[in-house]
């Protein structure tokens, strides 16, 4: 069937300017990091893309290496793109990133030119765009000079492959210099993606302060620590969880237990706002970035995240509760 878009997709969410630039992002943004692979059912792939589109996202997520098959996401979400999304184009940010391993040799990761020009042609033929909005240093590379790598993203956008440009995990240190070289190259760094959650503070530490002093926007990866902020875990781990995957090596089931005072306590917490606990923590996170990119792996958890615009305030009381808990 024809998809069509929902008329009303722009009423509810947010969208933030992303640090002193034009550019704005919804408050949630969808990763495509796991689900949209080969291992995936292409028909849920494509529900949830259309249903996140209908929901007010329109910013999407990806990197050369997303699968598994890596460069199956990008596949998956280009042939979305044709087959439903393509009158939207010009409605929606597309990213993606190069920096881990894609291919073998010694041009198939990291941080040179050679190797990030070649990986955005790649993911650009996969995805069939002609530009992507965003593109990524995915990681700073300890060998290659900064400036070889600044000046790849910089010549990128010249050539009309990339809108803007961004960078992430890179340290506050290293984010000074990155952005001071883009800058002077006339290419602005754009945003950061940082790991940011309730459970990953490390940002606090510095970085947020050299983002909004550099006028940079941030937009978090992992914000509900890959599900373990969410009611998923609250009383077993699910045989259809990330955590029971066994071709899954980010999350396991060890990383629950030690959490789960935590989490039961945070849950009612987020019930007394009138929220589930996934939304409370991605409002909480959103008191400090532009943006965050949710994962899910079906519908149902995409409409409840997106829940969590209705109530983004917090009280003292509650963000001290919450400190109390973590603390815990
Ligand atoms: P999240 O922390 O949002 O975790 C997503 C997972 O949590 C889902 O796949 C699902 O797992 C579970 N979940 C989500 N919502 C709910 C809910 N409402 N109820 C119950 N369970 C829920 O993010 P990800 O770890 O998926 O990462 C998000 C994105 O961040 C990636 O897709 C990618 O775009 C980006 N990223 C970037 C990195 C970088 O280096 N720059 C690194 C990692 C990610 P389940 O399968 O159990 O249902």
């Amino acid at each position: 069937m024809t998809y069509q878009a929902a008329e009303n997709r722009y009423a509810s969410m947010p969208y933030r300017r992303c640090g002193h630039s034009g550019l704005k992002l919804p408050a949630i943004s969808l990763g495509l990091w796991h689900n949209f692979g080969d291992n995936k059912p292409f028909d849920n792939s494509r529900a949830m893309l259309l249903r996140a589109f209908d929901l007010g996202i329109t910013h999407f997520d990806l990197a050369n290496n997303y699968g598994p098959r890596p460069g199956a996401a990008e596949e998956t979400f280009g042939r979305v793109l044709k087959q439903d999304l393509r009158a939207y184009r010009d409605e929606m940010i597309v990213s993606t990133k190069a920096g881990w391993e894609m291919w073998p040799g010694p041009y198939g990761e990291w941080g040179s030119r050679k190797y990030l020009m070649a990986s955005l042609d790649q993911s650009l033929q996969r995805m069939g765009l002609e530009y992507v909005d965003i593109f990524y240093s995915h990681r700073p590379d300890p060998e290659t000079p900064m400036a070889e790598t600044m000046g790849a993203l910089d010549a990128i956008v010249r050539q009309g492959k990339a809108l803007y440009v961004g960078i992430s995990s890179y340290s506050p240190a290293q984010t000074l210099e990155a952005a001071s070289i883009l800058q002077a190259l006339g290419t602005p760094c754009l945003i950061h993606q940082p790991k940011y959650s309730m459970f990953e503070r490390e940002i606090e530490q510095g970085l947020t302060q050299v983002l909004s002093d550099s006028g940079i926007g941030s937009i978090a990866f992992c914000p509900l620590a890959q599900g373990l902020l969410t009611s998923r875990y609250l009383n077993d781990i699910p045989a259809d969880s990330r955590a029971a995957a066994l071709d899954n090596h980010f999350l396991n089931g060890d990383a629950v237990t030690p959490r789960l005072m935590q989490l039961r306590q945070l849950n009612d917490l987020a019930l007394q706002r009138g929220q589930t606990l996934a939304q409370m923590a991605l409002a909480w996170a959103l008191l400090t970035v532009t943006s965050v990119i949710i994962g899910a792996s079906r519908v149902s958890q995409l409409e409840e995240n997106v829940g969590a615009i209705a109530n983004l305030a917090f009280s003292a009381a509650e963000l001290q509760e919450i400190e109390r808990i973590l603390a815990s």
